[in-house]
């Protein structure tokens, strides 16, 4: 795994990669929070862009008028009460993004290349002092490729299904089981089949299979791994 830590100010460059449902914001945030650090998710980065296309009526098929909205997009991660809050040009839209269109639609729109080279150059912004944990598709693929641990959080497409049914379900959402797991493997396979930083473990992550598994069994697997690597890097 990459070997930058000891150049990075404020700790590792933790990479957390995998497909929707697997639990990586659950574990992203638990650990950020356990080893002090940042946790930046990528996904609700990529969702608020696709809000704001979306509000501002652009059409994922004219990349002229993509690119130049790309231009003027500023879009911030920022934490109240303990909530992390997505913030699109000035507006908060951490609600707004988590329907089932915006995932569907987020999925479409975060496959074009101006989308991703802006997104981009904001997360390695971000990460470039260490003590981040960033969570997403192409954080140890792509983004961060010397990250200082990479995991790749998977779950079965059933589990990862029905988990994400029961978070819409507790907001209200009124969806069925099977729309949530069909939901889930349409966007599975646009996110792993699309040609720019498709969804794949890098060949240095640790693959970690969160099914059946607890949330606190992942998370102490993470910890022990992430302190080997910060005693082994002796900061
Ligand atoms: O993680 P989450 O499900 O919120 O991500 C929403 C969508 O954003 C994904 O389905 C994927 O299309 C896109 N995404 C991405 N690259 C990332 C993170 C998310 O393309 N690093």
């Amino acid at each position: 795994m990459g070997s930058a830590s000891g150049t990075r100010a404020d700790g590792l460059v933790i990479a957390i990669d995998g497909p929707s449902g697997a639990g990586k914001s659950t574990v992203a945030h638990l650990l950020a929070e356990r080893l002090g650090y940042l946790q930046i998710d990528t996904g609700a980065m990529y969702r608020a862009v696709a809000y704001l296309m979306h509000v501002d009526g652009i059409n994922p098929d004219d990349l002229g008028a993509v690119e130049r909205f790309c231009r003027h997009i500023d879009i911030r991660l920022d934490r109240a009460d303990g909530c992390q809050r997505v913030i699109a040009n000035g507006r908060d839209v951490s609600s707004q993004i988590r329907t089932p269109e915006m995932s569907l639609l987020t999925s479409r729109v975060s496959a074009l290349r101006p989308v991703r080279e802006a997104m981009m150059q904001v997360q390695r912004r971000m990460g470039a002092r260490g003590g981040v944990v960033l969570e997403g598709r192409d954080i140890g693929t792509v983004v961060f490729p010397d990250a200082d641990v990479k995991f790749f959080l998977s779950a079965s497409a059933e589990e990862r299904g029905r988990r994400r049914f029961q978070e819409l379900a507790a907001k209200g959402e009124h969806v069925s089981l099977e729309e949530t797991i069909e939901a889930v493997s349409i966007r599975d396979l646009q996110d792993s089949q699309r040609d720019l930083a498709p969804l794949r473990m890098a060949g240095d992550a640790i693959a970690i299979d969160s099914s059946g598994r607890t949330i606190d069994e992942v998370l102490d697997t993470m910890v022990s791994v992430c302190m080997n690597t910060l005693h082994s890097v002796g900061n």
